[in-house]
């Protein structure tokens, strides 16, 4: 039996007041595009998220006005361009309610993940040793602990999740034995949208000694998240879908740990000295910053972290929910379509098939109404295997989505399912 409970780190707690989504909505020029001679109706939104001027105008001042690289260089530009980055740094520990001093800024979930595997895990763990994944992962919170897996003897085990799509928690707690290690668990599905009650399981974790590994990717787009208050381990967020730009993301771990880990990659910038007889490393964060890092994507990340606090990331849940309901009503009227992942209180993703259709026939054939949405695995092929289906399609819905492009979306799919006769 599945114990849901909403999660306090992730729920709305403050006062909605009003947002106009309309104006919001005119931030993100992309979306005035035509494709295929139709306005755009972009819900590829758990792929990659647009980015409103703000963020687009943040990195072309930057090349402009102040380009250099950080940390080296004496000349005017080159303390800019450090003070640039380290106040993106800053601003995303508050954003998230960390030390900055405790926040590796890197490329995204995947390098954070294996950074991970390869700083922590791979030293640590042995023969007899257990990884525990939930059935729900992306790729890159599984293929990362498989290969750590090959070289330590450790093994992988799977939390099972149940047909709604959320996580049997039950099963969870009872696959948390002594040789549990470690605990790798996505936050938000990328695929069902379940929101995982991770305070709580990194409680239950945390009272066993099994190191908790959080993968934010697709919870901090949608909802307030005080990575404090989960109590984690490490939590790793990828800032593409945060409205920032690509090759830009965050781990999180407690001093403690950034301490007691080598680094994972060598170079410049995450050294103090360096000569034939060895190398002194740096301070975390630095020590696993090695090389010159995307302070144009940082520098564009901020601007996205300073566009949504006004929003307000608690109207941003409500607005979503708002759309996933919507959308989730009309595409029960479509007899035939099948929706995978409902359970309570879930992200504003929505995985579905429809009969006698292969998913990548109907996003194609959808894309030609414009309506940008994915299909396929979506780096999750166990998950799939769970439900039995090879591909889905998937919509996800952003904010600045609307009641209308829904309802386009929907005439669009009927449009498809006649021509597919
Ligand atoms: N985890 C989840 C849940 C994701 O949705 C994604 C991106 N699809 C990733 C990890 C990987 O993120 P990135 O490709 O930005 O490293």
């Amino acid at each position: 039996m599945n114990r849901y409970t909403p999660d306090p780190a992730s729920t709305p707690a403050t006062e909605i007041g009003p947002v106009d989504w309309n104006k919001i909505r005119s931030d993100f020029p992309i979306l005035e595009r035509q494709v295929h001679s139709k306005p755009l109706i972009y819900f590829d939104n758990a792929n990659t998220t647009q980015k409103p001027v703000q963020v687009i105008a943040a990195v072309d001042e930057f090349y402009r006005r102040y380009n250099a690289n950080v940390s080296r260089a004496v000349h005017i530009l080159g303390t800019e361009a450090t003070n640039a980055y380290e106040n993106a740094r800053m601003a995303l520990a508050r954003f998230l309610n960390v030390r900055a001093d405790e926040l590796v800024l890197c490329s995204g979930t995947t390098f954070a993940i294996n950074l991970i595997a390869y700083s922590w895990a791979l030293p640590r763990l042995r023969t007899g040793d257990t990884i525990l994944v939930s059935r729900m992962e992306h790729h890159a919170n599984i293929v990362p602990w498989q290969l750590i897996a090959q070289r330590t003897g450790a093994t992988i085990r799977v939390a099972e999740i149940l047909p709604d799509g959320s996580l049997d928690q039950d099963a969870l707690y009872a696959a948390m034995t002594e040789d549990v290690k470690l605990l790798a668990l996505t936050h938000v599905s990328n695929v069902l949208g379940t929101v995982n009650p991770v305070r709580a399981i990194c409680k239950e974790a945390r009272r066993r000694g099994i190191i908790t590994v959080i993968d934010g990717s697709q919870a901090i787009p949608h909802r307030s998240v005080d990575i404090a208050a989960i109590d984690c381990d490490f939590y790793a967020m990828t800032g593409h879908k945060l409205y920032g730009p690509t090759g830009t993301g965050i781990l999180w771990a407690r001093r403690e740990h950034w301490q007691a880990m080598p680094p994972f990659i060598g170079g410049g910038e995450m050294i103090k000295e360096v000569s034939f007889d060895g190398t002194v490393f740096n301070d975390p964060p630095y020590k696993f910053e090695a090389g010159t890092p995307n302070i144009a994507g940082f520098v564009g990340l901020h601007a996205a972290v300073d566009y949504l606090q006004p929003i307000g990331m608690d109207n941003i849940t409500t607005r979503e929910t708002e759309l996933l309901e919507h959308a989730t009503e009309e595409l029960n009227k479509i007899s035939g379509l099948r929706i995978f992942g409902t359970a309570p209180g879930k992200a504003s993703v929505i995985a579905f098939l429809l009969e006698d259709a292969h998913a990548h026939d109907l996003a194609i054939l959808l894309d030609l109404e414009g309506v940008a949405i994915r299909s396929g695995q979506h780096c999750a092929h166990p998950l799939l295997q769970f439900f039995g289906v090879g591909t889905t399609c998937r919509a996800s819905l952003a904010f600045y989505n609307t009641h209308e492009e829904i309802e386009r979306f929907i005439a669009a799919i009927h449009k498809v399912r006649r021509l597919l006769g």
